[in-house]
């Protein structure tokens, strides 16, 4: 391992403060979005993007995700990330630059081990709305306390990392619009879908449908 200089150290805390105040609270989830994206970038020898140098793919839209477009620069707005909905803590990055790609994703047992599972029963009891004011704070305690290891830990302890090979989708486009015949609103032309002649956005071609 390398000794950060004080300057890195610095940008270090400034990324995952601005991740922070991105999603709203420090929380498991985003420390792993934000390790795993140092991780990828770091080893891709990329930066932060402005436009469409790299390409970010992930495998969950959960908070995981707010620290990947923050730290990477691939966001929605831009286009430059893409959603696979497979429920896995994994990001792919791919460097328009080098042509190079790696998929980053955590490794078994780093969420769960046997210390952690008093969590899972408590986790429970929140989500179902049955918890107690005590039990919600312990809760947001050991979430902060889990989020903490991950950002103390390795990036090699918990992620597993390969190269991957894959065609690089177009650069996203900005798209034309034309009027909906239903609702009269503007829509982008690659949503719009023909009913009897005319072009409609996909809720009034819902409305149509059903009549
Ligand atoms: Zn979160
Ligand atoms: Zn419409």
């Amino acid at each position: 391992m390398l000794k950060p200089t004080q300057d890195q150290i610095i940008d270090i805390y400034k990324g995952l403060a601005e991740c922070v105040k991105f999603h709203g609270h420090l929380c498991p989830g985003l420390a792993l979005g934000y390790k795993s994206s140092i991780l990828a970038m770091h080893r891709l020898k990329e930066k932060k993007v402005s436009d469409e140098e790299i390409i970010g793919i992930v495998e969950n839209d959960s908070c995981f995700v707010d620290a990947v477009q923050v730290i990477t620069g691939c966001t929605f707005g831009k286009g430059n990330i893409f959603f696979k909905d497979y429920g896995k803590m994994a990001l792919t990055l791919l460097s328009r630059n080098t042509k190079r790609g790696l998929r980053v994703a955590l490794k078994s047992g780093v969420l769960t081990q046997p210390q952690n599972m008093e969590i899972f029963s408590l986790m429970d009891k929140v989500l179902s709305g049955n918890a107690s004011m005590e039990e919600k704070r312990l809760f947001e305690q050991f979430q902060l306390e889990r989020a903490v290891r991950v950002l103390k830990s390795e990036p090699e302890e918990i992620f597993s990392v390969r190269e991957v090979e894959m065609e690089l989708p177009p650069s996203a486009k900005i798209m034309k619009s034309e009027i909906c015949g239903g609702c009269g609103e503007p829509v982008m032309v690659k949503k719009l879908v023909e009913i009897n002649g005319s072009n409609l956005c996909i809720p009034c071609a819902q409305k149509r449908e059903f009549r």
